[in-house]
């Protein structure tokens, strides 16, 4: 038995002098345009050409919902313990550091307080890049407690989704967020103070399951992804082959699962519009 390890010396690539081009420049998956990251960024990640619309952070989300982009933000610090000692390809914990470092943010999900068209609100927003937006225990607890703030406060609450589903490195401990979070909303109803569910492309599984579908209000972004199972996993379940569009937030509001669907630029002026039509600022 070794009393020591050897840190293994990491192996380096001899440096390279080459001009930096990559990652300045990405691929319209609507039009198949050739975009300048930039311009992407200016217009609200959103195609210039075709309208797509791009995964947008969790920090510039807020930044876009918030007057000025400013709000102050709960429960940064929450993060992961672990619980399972999950190990999958890699450690849990390894993922779980890697993503942090790779965002700046403890899980995936941010939540804000501050004022959208000058009235206060609470609002969450999911991110992606952590660990495919997956919820575990961190974000169950932060929604949860964005929903008692809301409750106390006598505040509308708006969660904008962008997720995988529940966090299966946590296993059934992602899956109790769901009665958790949706018996918190229940709690927020009864003070009949509004919460509109924001859907982005993507929002499936345990996401989908609780939280995202149990807005006062369902709104989806254009072309999202909004599910439950993949369609691969339904077709092989149902041996049929799916309609076109399955899944894409326009067939789910022709079919009545949404309640309208809302381009990203016009999504502050929207939320603004109808939470004050609800009541969410009436005494
Ligand atoms: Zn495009």
């Amino acid at each position: 038995m070794s009393w020591f390890r050897k840190e293994k010396q990491p192996l380096e690539a001899p440096k390279e002098k080459r001009v930096q081009t990559e990652g300045l420049w990405v691929k319209c998956e609507g039009c198949k345009r050739i975009l300048w990251k930039k311009d992407l960024a200016a217009n609200l990640q959103c195609c210039p050409q075709c309208n797509y619309h791009f995964k947008m952070g969790s920090r510039a989300r807020l930044e876009m919902l918030f007057d000025d982009g400013r709000y102050t933000e709960h429960d940064a610090g929450l993060a992961s313990t672990d619980p399972l000692e999950f190990q999958d390809t890699k450690s849990y914990r390894d993922r779980l550091a890697k993503a942090q470092k790779e965002t700046g943010l403890k899980d995936a999900l941010i939540t804000g307080e501050g004022r959208l068209a000058g009235k206060p609100l609470i609002a969450c927003a999911m991110e992606f890049r952590f660990v495919g937006g997956s919820m575990g225990a961190v974000v169950g607890e932060k929604v949860t407690r964005a929903i008692d703030r809301c409750i106390e406060r006598k505040l509308p609450l708006v969660i904008v989704s962008c997720s995988g589903g529940a966090r299966m490195m946590e296993g059934a401990i992602s899956l109790m967020q769901m009665a958790k979070i949706s018996a918190a909303l229940a709690r927020l109803e009864e003070t009949r103070r509004p919460y509109i569910s924001v859907l982005t492309d993507p929002t499936t599984g345990g996401v989908t399951a609780s939280f995202a579908m149990l807005g006062d209000l369902n709104v989806a972004e254009p072309g999202a992804l909004i599910g439950f199972a993949g369609p691969r996993v339904i077709e092989q379940t149902i041996r049929q082959k799916l309609p076109e569009g399955f899944q894409r937030a326009e067939f789910l509001l022709a079919h009545g699962m949404l309640d309208a669907i809302v381009p990203r630029k016009e999504l502050k002026s929207y939320l603004a519009r109808t939470l004050d039509f609800m009541g969410a600022w009436n005494s």
